[in-house]
């Protein structure tokens, strides 16, 4: 799964297996993605909104570095809360850049198995749409996408979903999926 690395870069894996025998294991029937941070380049948005709307001009993606953004951003609460809803909002989800290769691997998995989104936003809706117009040759039958609400709540739908590598941004989230057993999820990537 040479595309699979080559768009998402080096994953950090937690397992003990090295990387470049996992990756090239994975069936991507087993497989399903975070979106925020992992297909959608969602921060780009957040710090392009960041700037414009607050004047946060030395905001960089690269001083986000934790995913309780008040920890990181050198703002009051109120704003970065209006800032995630804005970022979140219809209108913005809309504008989301996709990762770099994101859609070129995505099309590549689905000749192979429908693809699998489990997101923690509240609404599927706007990220359903984004995904359709990142990937408009592929049939929407074929593409499933699942909001928790809650990045805790991730590991019982890919439970459900018996999702086997699930890849991840939120560092967290993979320590929660590592420590649950029964979900038989193998690996995690983030
Ligand atoms: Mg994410």
């Amino acid at each position: 799964m040479s595309w699979l690395r080559s768009a998402f870069g080096k994953p950090h894996v937690t397992s003990t297996t090295p990387s470049a025998s996992l990756i090239d294991s994975i069936d991507p029937r087993h497989l399903a993605f975070d979106i925020d941070g992992v297909v959608a380049d969602t921060m780009k948005v957040f710090v392009d909104l960041a700037r414009e709307r607050y004047g946060l001009h030395h905001l960089t993606k690269e001083l986000l570095t934790c995913y309780d953004l008040r920890r990181c951003v050198p703002a009051p609460a109120h704003v970065i809360d209006e800032l995630i809803c804005l970022t979140l909002d219809d209108e913005h989800t809309a504008k989301i850049p996709a990762m770099e290769g994101a859609a070129r691997v995505l099309e590549q998995l689905a000749r192979e198995a429908p693809l699998r989104f489990v997101t923690a936003r509240i609404w599927s809706d706007s990220i359903e749409r984004w995904l359709h117009a990142l990937l408009p040759g592929i049939d929407r039958q074929r593409i499933t996408v699942i909001a928790t609400g809650d990045p805790e709540r991730k590991h019982s739908i890919l439970h459900a979903l018996k999702v086997r590598h699930f890849v991840e941004d939120r560092l967290e989230t993979c320590h929660i999926l590592a420590k649950t057993q029964r979900i038989g999820l193998e690996k995690q990537l983030f």
